[in-house]
């Protein structure tokens, strides 16, 4: 009996801490996880503890909307989230878990001229980097989503649209949990309920952390902690040019199957999917405040709603079943801050305001690959946190902010 238990755990019961190891992951997200599995993975690093203050997946991580995508604005941003969603497409395969990817397309509606050339230089950067995205029109609109209200007597008349087939959503439970338990098989410790509360430097480098459980030596101390990013770096010195707000969405009671595709609307400033189980989940842009506050607000749903209802005036009398709140980390140009900081041995994977979940996969590798090499990898190499001194930023401001 008791070995039938063991087996069916996604990965071993939390034990006790080391008093050192090779490599500290702060955070038990998404990229904190992945990160860890891929420094075993791809660099045989297994002397690895991923510490998690809270519950693994109890961030952003399990709080998403599950969007991946690509077609963002700058080459640097499309290419980078190019390659997460190639390693999307294999990673049930990989960690033989079902992750219910589902590229069931991504459509980033107009309302206005300058939305349509936005979508259109969007469009041309991606197609320049081979990514799948082009403009439509309301002949190709109406096929992709029939149900959607394209007619002109409503406030903001839809002009056409950013169209990127390969977008679509994925389980993001499901993603924390293949990606912890194949680290975990692979010798990477988890450690629930451990918070890290001190970054201990010597010399200008990181020689370990303290926590609520004791204190440990490390190498290297990755932070993947998203939201509170800044609180982290500020243990170990390193201020971040970042602002913490809260993001929230709602879903509503399962209804039958009749949104096949994800529409994105920035100028109402929200966006409608349908989840696996039926429910329509909506969700907006973020909070114009900065709080760690995770109470969801009835404004928000209120707004929402209105404009969702604009879109699909059919779902007027759907009943509102759950509503919830997540943190998000916001940089100046609406990109991430990876790699390297100024203490030697202290890496940031930080910045992912409403966009970092579709980048797990690829922050994994190429910080995995940065700890293994000491060598920052090129296609992060524009995230680096020196851009903001050096003023070399990569705004996505145009393809991130209400599209996730
Ligand atoms: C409502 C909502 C919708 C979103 N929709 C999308 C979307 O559709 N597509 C998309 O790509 N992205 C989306 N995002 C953004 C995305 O969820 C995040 O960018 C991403 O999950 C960040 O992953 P992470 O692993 O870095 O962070 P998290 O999952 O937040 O993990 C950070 C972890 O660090 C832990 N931690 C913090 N401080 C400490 C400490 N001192 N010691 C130990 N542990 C600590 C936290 O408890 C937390 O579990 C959305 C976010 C929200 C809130």
């Amino acid at each position: 009996m008791k070995d039938i238990f063991r087996t069916r755990r996604m990965w071993r019961p939390r034990g006790e801490l080391k008093r050192r190891y090779d490599v500290v992951v702060v955070g038990g997200g998404a990229h904190g996880l992945a990160t860890a599995y891929y420094l075993a993975r791809n660099h045989g690093i297994t002397d690895v503890a991923v510490l998690e203050k809270s519950y693994i997946g109890s961030g952003a991580a399990g709080r998403n909307t599950t969007i991946i995508r690509s077609n963002y604005r700058t080459p640097e941003g499309a290419a980078f989230y190019q390659q997460s969603v190639e390693l999307y497409k294999g990673l049930s395969r990989e960690l033989d878990f079902n992750l219910l990817f589902s590229q069931l397309g991504h459509l980033t509606l107009a309302h206005s001229d300058r939305a349509l050339i936005t979508a259109t230089e969007r469009a041309e950067v991606n197609q320049l980097l081979g990514i799948e995205s082009r403009l439509v029109g309301l002949d190709e609109i109406a096929k992709l989503c029939p149900e959607l209200d394209l007619s002109t007597e409503v406030t903001w008349p839809v002009l056409g649209a950013l169209y990127h087939p390969p977008g679509g959503i994925i389980r993001h439970d499901a993603v924390v949990w293949g990606l912890a338990r194949s680290a975990d098989r692979r010798g990477v410790e988890i450690h629930p309920y451990t918070e890290v509360t001190g970054i201990e430097r010597a010399n200008g480098r990181v020689t370990g952390v303290r926590t609520n459980r004791g204190e440990i030596a490390c190498d290297a101390v990755v932070s993947a902690t998203a939201g509170w990013s800044t609180l982290v770096a500020d243990l170990a010195g390193v201020p971040l040019p970042i602002t913490t707000h809260i993001l929230q969405a709602f879903v509503t009671e399962p209804l039958k199957p009749f949104l096949d595709v994800i529409i994105v609307s920035s100028q109402m400033h929200v966006y409608v999917s349908q989840t696996d189980r039926g429910e329509i989940l909506i969700g907006a842009e973020i909070e114009p405040y900065t709080t760690y506050r995770g109470t969801s607000t009835f404004p928000f749903l209120e707004y929402s709603a209105r404009h969702v209802l604009e879109l699909f005036p059919q779902l007027e009398s759907a009943r509102v079943l759950r509503q919830w709140t997540g943190l998000c980390d916001i940089s100046p140009d609406f990109s991430p801050i990876l790699g390297v900081t100024e203490v030697a041995g202290f890496l940031v994977s930080a910045g992912w305001g409403t966009y970092g979940f579709k980048a797990a996969p690829i922050v994994g590798t190429t910080l995995a690959e940065l700890v293994a090499t000491k060598r920052t990898p090129a296609l992060i190499a524009p995230f680096a946190l020196e851009r903001f001194s050096t003023d070399t930023l990569v705004s996505e401001l145009a393809a991130a902010a209400v599209s996730h």
